[in-house]
């Protein structure tokens, strides 16, 4: 099968943990056919790191250099695409427009932090289900905002919150209840051309749950959405790769016939 990894982090992002050469060995390990690494590019910095300037965090010359030597190493075993993730583009737009302008084959647009407030990944916890709802409720808001800017390739990862609202932290909450908003959210993407992205990160170490669910994946569907592609979200080698053939199977049953690979920021549709 053609399994193409489209969201992963290296050395070259503050939280990744290898080079984009030791990703790209591990995705040619795990038979992967294409793999992009999508470094952060974040327009409002939330890493708690000393070393780095508030604003934007993006180490562009890291990115490139580690590319290149992915490039020249593995090249010829793996087609090898040069991605960014570009988040909280709403928290500063001018930056956000030069991140999504950079020269490359694809570009992730996400919200990992609401405005003024840590990434969920950071945050300790939550009060209440009723705090969890009223953050969902902001989150949606300012996913519109992301996707009002537009230029990224695809949306990441729409249910994040889930991960550590659900899934960490164990509160019983959803986003049923904002199926009329992301109803019209997926509609203003379809117009725009740009795609969502199904993340499985939450299919490793035992889990089952992919972000966002294949509910939601049929919803995109039936409303004449094609773009899609599958992203492990690997920060390590170890998770490359991993749940990327189930996520194909999902995306079956939400009645997809493709995915969706990148090349210089032009779609093309694989059968799956
Ligand atoms: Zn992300
Ligand atoms: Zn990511």
């Amino acid at each position: 099968m053609y399994l193409c990894d489209y969201h992963s982090h290296s050395t070259a992002s503050p939280d990744g943990r290898a080079t984009i050469a030791e990703m790209t060995k591990a995705a040619i390990d795990a038979g992967l056919s294409e793999f992009c690494i999508t470094d952060h590019a974040e327009c409002a910095g939330f890493f708690e790191r000393g070393d780095l300037p508030p604003g934007l965090v993006f180490y562009k010359a890291r990115v490139d250099e580690q590319f290149a030597e992915a490039q020249s190493l593995y090249g010829d075993q793996i087609r090898l695409l040069y991605g960014i993730e570009v988040a909280q583009g709403h928290e500063a737009p001018c930056f956000h427009k030069d991140m999504v302008n950079i020269p490359c084959d694809f570009t992730l647009g996400s919200l990992h932090n609401l405005r003024g407030k840590p990434d969920f990944y950071y945050m300790k916890g939550f009060a209440s289900k009723e705090e969890c709802e009223a953050l969902l409720t902001q989150y949606v808001n300012e996913l519109f905002e992301i996707v009002a800017l537009g230029g990224f390739d695809c949306l990441a990862h729409i249910t994040y919150p889930l991960r550590y609202m659900k899934y960490k932290y164990g509160y019983d909450v959803s986003m049923d209840a904002f199926e009329e908003e992301i109803r019209t959210l997926l509609k203003i993407l379809i117009e725009k051309g740009i795609g969502i992205e199904l993340n499985v990160s939450g299919l490793r170490d035992g889990g089952n749950v992919t972000f966002p669910e294949i509910g939601l994946l049929k919803l995109y569907r039936s409303l004449g959405g094609e773009i899609i592609t599958v992203g492990s979200d690997a920060h390590y080698p170890r998770h490359v790769g991993i749940g990327i053939a189930k996520g194909y199977e999902m995306l079956k049953e939400a009645g997809f016939t493709h995915v969706t690979t990148f090349k210089n920021r032009k779609p093309s549709f694989v059968k799956i």
